[in-house]
């Protein structure tokens, strides 16, 4: 079978493995639909700080294979595994950090998503991490219930409620999600962005206002219409220390600026920090999901709630890998997914 895996000099090669042998309490899953993530890419540029890095972490797919004691599964479900899950029980999962439980990365997909087989470990099953599709949920639909469930553990960080003036700052296939997400939560969206392509599609997808953060000022503008004041919530779905910065400027006395995007290691603000206290302002941010976001994930995806088919613009076989990571890093297209 073929697999995308990324070697120590970070080199992405195409190679072809044997099918994983199954463990106790494990499930093999054949994949249908891999969406290809920023952090895929970051893994690829040595920028990210993951022990072990991993590619494909939004795949689904149908069992060809269940392991011993494995209950609640069978061949043939279709289903979308969870690539990290908590164990629920340690001090972290206990107070609400689940994503930093010490398990949380441990347990992953192998070799990876972007692979015709791969294992599902026990613990992931265990833990609740794989959910079965409801027939009306395609696999490239169900590529996007990881991506989402991690914008709707952000939202949920951040405390956004209806009513409330929201910054995305980046509308890429994340800060698309964000927009309808925040939408639907009675948010008043204002999106900036540099990328003529993507600043259209925000605007398609209903933002209240569109700023082309290449043409004006963002924090002044947003002042602007706001009555002066700024954002209720600024969030961040780019990684760049400018966009924090421009996050940071934009947000309200008392407001809130929510990191979700991933800076590169070694990141350094050029802003006063003195700011953060003189006018109250918290920083929150956010990384993964559990079970609980997966679930409203892949519910809002079967009601129609996200529009699940303006974000995923292109599609790449396994083997045109280089080619999907080239054109995600033009950032004409939205969300990409890798089928088989
Ligand atoms: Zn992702
Ligand atoms: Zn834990």
């Amino acid at each position: 079978m073929k697999a995308v895996l990324l070697k120590e000099s970070n080199k992405v090669v195409v190679e072809e493995l044997s099918i994983p042998q199954l463990d106790k309490g494990d499930i093999l899953v054949e994949m249908k639909a891999c969406g290809l993530c920023g952090t895929d890419i970051e893994k690829m540029h040595g920028q990210y700080t993951a022990a072990r890095p991993v590619l494909g972490h939004e795949a689904t797919g149908i069992i060809t294979e269940v392991g011993e004691d494995v209950d609640g599964f069978k061949v043939g479900d279709r289903v979308f595994p969870h690539h990290h899950t908590p164990c629920y029980s340690c001090h972290f999962c206990k107070h609400g950090s689940e994503t930093m439980c010490s398990s949380f990365r441990t347990s992953n997909l192998d070799p990876c998503g972007f692979a015709e087989y791969f294992r599902v470990p026990a613990f992931n099953i265990h833990q609740g991490g794989v959910l079965k599709l409801p027939g009306s949920v395609g696999f490239e639909a169900a590529s996007l219930i990881e991506p989402v469930s991690c914008c709707i553990r952000g939202l949920n960080r951040c405390g956004v409620s209806s009513g409330d003036s929201v910054l995305v700052v980046g509308a890429g296939p994340m800060g698309l999600m964000h927009l309808q997400l925040l939408k639907q939560l009675g948010a008043q969206v204002l999106i900036s962005e540099v990328n003529p392509v993507r600043l259209a599609y925000a605007e398609k997808l209903g933002a209240h206002q569109v700023y082309d953060a290449a043409k004006v000022d963002v924090p002044s503008t947003v002042r602007k219409d706001t009555d002066g004041r700024g954002v209720d919530v600024a969030l961040v779905a780019a990684g760049s220390p400018k966009t924090i910065v421009q996050a940071l400027k934009s947000v309200r006395k008392g407001g809130t600026v929510c990191l979700f995007g991933v800076p590169i290691v070694g990141s350094v603000l050029d802003y006063d920090f003195s700011n953060i206290f003189n006018s109250e302002i918290s920083i929150v941010s956010s990384y993964g999901s559990t079970e609980r976001e997966t679930k409203e994930a892949l519910r809002m995806i079967e009601e129609h709630r996200i529009d699940t088919a303006s974000l995923i613009t292109r599609r790449f076989r396994l083997e045109e890998f280089e080619k999907a990571v080239e054109t995600a890093m033009k950032g004409d297209s939205l969300k990409i997914v890798i089928t088989p």
